[in-house]
């Protein structure tokens, strides 16, 4: 037997252990991969928890969406691509590539309109089949390799999900007039994302928000023209100050009662509140308000293949700068893990292999 190890959750709430196990032989249009970087980012904790935080004390468990155990994390993944199935076709073997994780059953209307982050039976690298925290992955089909020449490959990997996952809800969430503001709620892996790809895509002037003070600082390095430190009480009127009667636009990337209780209330008339953030809780808004502002409260899951390239090219294109990327060898993801929880990472840590 030709072994690997991968690191797994045996039980939900528990921590990752090291396991030795078959290297997987890729069948049909399966593509084998050798793991050479993987990002650890803020889903796996829920995924590791078993849950997701509903509000009033309601979960939602990962057990009853089909996830199975023991499972391998880890869905930003780059790799060389070692082995095909045989119905594969041209793959290029050798090659590093970057895997699409938001994996559909490819067999749905969308999935095939290109939509699989939103297929009702998902296969998500690292989610719902064993993704990048393991010597080699598996992924279905070769199209979902992508091409990230040219790119350190430890700043390429956080675009996999962080990076695709702020694209697609800044697409919803803009435009945004050069006399007007976004908001980016949250300065973590997604939020700095959010900062650097909204003036990627050109929007002038950005606010960050976060109770931190040393990633609010990583903010404005990246691009953001202001911040609000939302432990303040005053936060909601410093928000309407800064953006001279309030944000156009706001990617909520914590996806909290304090962030969206605070975000919506600052709206303009017409304005657009984007969640992508699973930190939990539940949203309270008068339903008279949603009509006479006229705002669009909307939810962003991740991002889809073309979405994925499409950033890529503007990553190649220099436009993006990257958010703080450290890296850390693959063994010491549970001590990632912990850490990330305890909010000591700034940036992306990123597993080497
Ligand atoms: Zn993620
Ligand atoms: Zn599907």
């Amino acid at each position: 037997m030709v072994t690997m190890r991968s690191y797994k959750i045996a039980e939900f709430g528990g921590s990752v252990s090291e396991t030795i196990q078959e290297i997987p032989e890729p069948t049909g249009t399966e593509v084998l991969v050798k793991v050479t970087h993987a990002g650890v980012c803020h889903s796996d904790l829920h995924i590791a928890d078993g849950y997701y935080d509903l509000g009033s004390g309601a979960r939602m468990t990962l057990g009853d969406r089909g996830i199975k155990l023991p499972h391998t994390m880890g869905h930003e993944v780059l790799g060389t691509v070692v082995k095909a199935g045989p119905d594969a076709g041209e793959v290029p073997i050798g090659a590093a590539r970057l895997l699409h994780p938001w994996i559909g059953c490819m067999e749905c209307s969308e999935c095939q309109r290109g939509r699989e982050n939103h297929c009702a039976k998902p296969q998500s690298l690292g989610v719902f089949r064993d993704g990048g925290y393991a010597e080699y992955t598996i992924v279905p089909h070769p199209k979902f390799l992508v091409d990230v020449e040219g790119i350190d490959p430890a700043v390429a990997t956080p675009y996999a999900c962080s990076g695709v996952t702020v694209f697609s809800a800044l697409k919803k969430a803009l435009p945004v007039g050069d006399d007007e503001w976004l908001v980016i709620m949250g300065c973590g892996g997604l939020g700095l994302g959010a900062v650097s790809i909204s003036k990627a895509l050109n929007v002038k002037n950005v606010v960050a928000c976060d109770i931190n003070d040393a990633k609010l600082e990583a903010a404005m390095a990246g691009g953001a023209s202001r911040t609000v430190n939302l432990s303040a009480g005053d936060a909601l009127d410093q928000l309407r100050d800064l953006t001279g009667g309030g944000p156009r636009a706001v990617v909520d990337t914590v996806g909290a009662e304090a962030t969206s209780s605070v975000g919506i209330a600052s709206l303009v008339k017409g304005g657009r509140y984007v969640i992508v953030g699973l930190f939990g809780g539940e949203l309270r808004v008068p339903l008279p308000s949603i009509p006479l502002r006229a705002v669009s409260i909307l939810g962003s899951y991740t991002g889809n293949l073309a979405e994925l390239k499409e950033l890529i090219q503007l990553v190649k294109d220099g436009k993006v700068k990257s958010i703080p990327v450290a890296t850390r060898p693959l063994a010491e993801v549970d001590q990632t893990l912990n850490d990330l929880r305890d909010g000591k990472i700034v940036g992306r840590v990123v597993l080497t292999n």
